[in-house]
């Protein structure tokens, strides 16, 4: 059996697919095969959705989260039992996928917060934070500081990450133990506390009306079937920001959530994932956060 498989091709290498920063289809690929020690990790094993951009990040859009056949080779299609209804959920996991990604005009990559071998139990809850109408970056940095300590003193462990776009995640690693109902209920009743608590900086109902001089908390991300941008991924935006992790104390000196980009990437990727080092070893049931909080599930 051949373990190592050949980089495919990347055609139309030279094309500009942002106009903004100059980066052409080539770059972009290459950013994906430097970047995908530290991306893969995040990729394998979850149901992945593709933003394919085929003319360029101020073209259309399109969000890819299941597929029958793909060109993209070494893609995995998944058993269509996972998600009923559908055509098979896509699944990268490796850097054979990921650049054939590349190839066929993927920008983004966005995953659950579930893997594919325990689909119903998920493994991770994503809190999105998205500033409303003049809310500046101060702002943010100090409601992202607000969550991490409303999850402290609910004893769970959380970690950020830039979005590579206008806000920030904040993800607590879970044990499989609940699913969905309850982790999203769950998640709700925390934007929901967080929004009685601190009504002048947060709301947790979502529409732009709603978010002025405010920053929304969204909690839709921990539903069955919803995604986030993955750490390492590239954001189809002018300028291409790259959502990377981050130590909570490196927020109070970083300027935005699109601090990196494709362009200037390189002097982080030596500090890769080590700010989400703790992760795995974090992985917290709810049980105890749900009952000081006052939330049990039914
Ligand atoms: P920002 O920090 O700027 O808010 P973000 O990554 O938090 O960036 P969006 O890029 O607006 O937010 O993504 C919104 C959500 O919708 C993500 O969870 C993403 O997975 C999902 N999504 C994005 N595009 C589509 C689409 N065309 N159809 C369905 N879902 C999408
Ligand atoms: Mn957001």
């Amino acid at each position: 059996m051949s373990t190592r498989k050949k980089a495919p091709r990347i055609t139309h290498a030279e094309r500009v697919i942002d106009a903004a920063s100059g980066i052409t289809k080539g770059e972009l690929a290459a950013y994906y095969a430097s970047v995908a020690p530290l991306i893969l990790p995040h990729l394998a094993g979850r149901p992945v959705a593709l933003v394919r951009a085929p003319d360029g990040v101020g073209g259309e859009l399109f969000f890819q989260k299941h597929a029958q056949h793909s060109e993209i080779a070494g893609i995995k299609l998944l058993d269509p039992v996972l998600d009923p209804g559908h055509d098979p959920l896509l699944q990268i996991d490796t850097a054979e996928a990921l650049l054939g990604a590349a190839q066929f005009n993927t920008i983004e990559l966005h995953t659950w917060n579930a893997t594919s071998r325990a689909i119903g139990k998920p493994d991770r809850m994503t809190f999105d934070l998205d500033p409303g109408e003049g809310i500046d970056w101060q702002q943010m940095q100090e409601a992202a500081l607000l969550v991490h300590v409303l999850l402290d003193e609910l004893g769970l462990p959380s970690f950020l990450k830039t979005s590579g776009g206008k806000g920030l995640h904040v993800v607590v690693p879970l044990r499989r133990q609940f699913g969905w109902d309850e982790v999203r209920g769950f998640s709700r009743a925390i934007v929901d506390h967080l929004a009685r608590t601190v009504p002048e900086r947060f709301v947790a109902k979502s529409g732009p009306r709603n978010r002025v001089g405010r920053i929304f908390a969204d909690y839709l991300r921990n539903g069955f079937g919803a995604t986030t941008v993955s750490a390492w991924s590239a954001r189809a935006r002018p300028g291409m920001g790259v959502s990377v992790p981050l130590a909570w104390e490196e927020l109070p000196d970083l300027d935005s959530a699109a601090h990196w980009t494709v362009a200037n990437i390189a002097g982080r990727l030596a500090i890769g994932n080590t700010p989400w080092d703790a992760m795995e070893r974090s992985r917290t049931g709810l049980r105890a956060a749900m009952e000081r909080l006052g939330h049990l599930p039914a």
